[in-house]
C-alpha cells in the first residue's frame, strides 16, 4: 500500500516527553478521506495512553481523538465529502460493521473492537493507528463527521470525545424537559455535560467538592449546584434526580451519589477511576435504582450531537496552545489546571 510522511508529535516510551516525529498516513483508497489536521483536543485519554498507563500502548505512540480539519483529497469511491469541507474525526477511525452492535449502529460497542484512532490496530497498514497530534489524517468517510460551519474550529474540536460522551448517555436515558439532571465533576466531560443537558431542556443540578466551582458551574449554565461535601446540603436534595451523569475519574464514593436519586433513577458513569468502586446494596435495592456506565457514542449520535451544538451554538470552553507546549500542558491537566480542555493550534507543528 502506499504511504506518505507526515509530520507528527509523540512519544516512544512511557517515560518519555511528546517530541516531533515523521509517521506514515496511506495515501487514500476509494472510501477514504484526507483531512489537514487544523485543530486537536488534549484528551486525559490521550495522556494515559502515552504513558501506558492503561497499558497496552505500542510505541512510538501519536495521541489526538478530537480532531476537525479541512478535506484535502478524497477517494473516487467517497459520496459523503468534497475537497474542502470541513471535517472531524473522533474517538474511532473503523469497525467490522458485520457484528450485531455495528449492523445496530453502535460502532462503538462493536463486538470485536472498534478500531481507535490512536492505539488501534489499523487494518490498513498492519500496526498502531497515529492520531490527530499530526500534519494529516487519512480516515474511511464512514467515520468522518460534518462540522458544522458557524462554530468556532477550535473550541469545536472537543466534541468529538468529550461532547459526544456525554450527549450518548443523556440521549440514552432521554433526558429532556422534565428531568432533573445532575451532573457530578466539573472537567472536560462534565462542563460540556452541563452545557449539553442544559440545552436539551433539563434542570441542571452540578455536584462538586470545590467550592470555587460554583460560580463557574452556574456560568455554564446549571440552575443548581449541590456542594458534595456539605452534608446538609447533600441530606436535602436525596431522591430529588431523575439521572446522574458521573463525569469523575478519581476515586469517590458513587453511594453518596445514588441518594440524590429518585425511584428508578440511573447514575451512569463516564469518568474512569482506576480502582473498583464499592456500591452498597441498599444503594440500588430500595429505590430499584441502576448503576450504569457507557462510552463515547455511535457515528450517527456523533452528528446528531454536532448539528445540536450547532444549533444551539455550543462548543467547549477552551485554552488554545501550541503543540511544542504540550508536556507542559499534560502536566498542568494531571493537576486540573485547564478550564476546560486544551486544543492545540495544528499550525504550530506546521511552521
Ligand atoms: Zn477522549
Ligand atoms: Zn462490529
Amino acid at each position: 500500500m502506499e504511504t506518505f510522511s507526515v509530520k507528527a508529535f509523540g512519544t516512544e516510551a512511557p517515560e518519555a516527553d511528546l517530541q516531533q516525529m515523521t509517521i506514515d498516513r496511506r495515501e487514500v483508497t476509494a472510501k477514504d478521506v484526507e483531512i489537514d489536521i487544523l485543530f486537536c483536543g488534549v484528551c486525559h485519554s490521550d495522556l494515559h495512553t502515552a504513558r501506558n498507563e492503561w497499558h497496552g500502548t505500542v510505541y512510538p505512540n501519536v495521541p489526538g481523538h478530537e480532531i476537525v480539519g479541512r478535506i484535502t483529497k478524497v477517494g473516487n469511491g467517497v459520496t459523503k465529502f468534497k475537497v474542502g469541507d470541513l471535517a472531524a474525526v473522533g474517538c474511532m477511525v473503523d469497525s467490522c460493521r458485520e457484528c450485531e452492535q455495528c449492523k445496530h449502529g453502535n460502532e462503538q460497542y462493536c463486538e470485536n473492537g472498534n478500531v481507535q484512532t490512536y492505539n488501534g490496530h489499523d487494518i490498513h497498514l498492519n500496526k498502531q493507528t497515529f492520531g490527530g497530534y499530526s500534519e494529516r489524517i487519512v480516515v474511511d468517510e464512514d467515520f468522518v463527521l460534518h462540522v458544522p460551519e458557524n462554530l468556532d474550529l477550535a473550541a469545536t474540536a472537543p466534541l468529538l470525545c468529550a461532547g459526544v460522551t456525554t450527549w450518548s448517555p443523556l440521549k440514552h436515558w432521554n433526558i429532556g424537559p422534565g428531568h432533573k439532571v445532575g451532573i457530578v465533576g466539573i472537567g472536560g466531560l462534565g462542563h460540556m455535560g452541563v452545557k449539553l443537558a442544559k440545552a436539551m431542556g433539563a434542570y441542571v443540578v452540578v455536584i462538586t467538592t470545590s467550592p470555587s466551582k460554583v460560580a463557574d458551574a452556574k456560568r455554564l449554565g446549571a440552575d443548581d449546584v449541590i456542594l458534595s461535601t456539605d452534608k446538609e446540603q447533600m441530606r436535602a436534595n436525596t431522591n430529588t434526580l431523575h439521572f446522574i451523569l458521573d463525569c469523575v475519574s478519581a476515586q469517590h464514593d458513587v453511594n453518596a451519589y445514588l441518594r440524590l436519586l429518585k425511584v428508578d433513577g440511573t447514575l451512569a458513569l463516564v469518568g474512569a477511576p482506576e480502582h473498583p468502586l464499592p456500591i452498597a446494596a441498599f444503594s440500588l435495592i430500595p429505590a430499584r435504582k441502576n448503576f450504569a456506565g457507557s462510552t463515547i457514542g455511535s457515528i450517527k449520535e456523533t452528528q446528531e450531537m454536532l448539528d445540536f451544538c450547532g444549533e444551539h451554538a455550543i462548543t467547549a470552553d477552551i485554552e488554545l496552545i501550541n503543540i511544542q507546549d504540550i508536556n507542559t500542558a499534560y502536566e498542568r491537566l494531571l493537576k486540573g489546571d485547564v478550564k476546560y480542555r486544551f486544543v492545540i493550534d495544528m499550525t504550530s507543528l506546521k511552521g
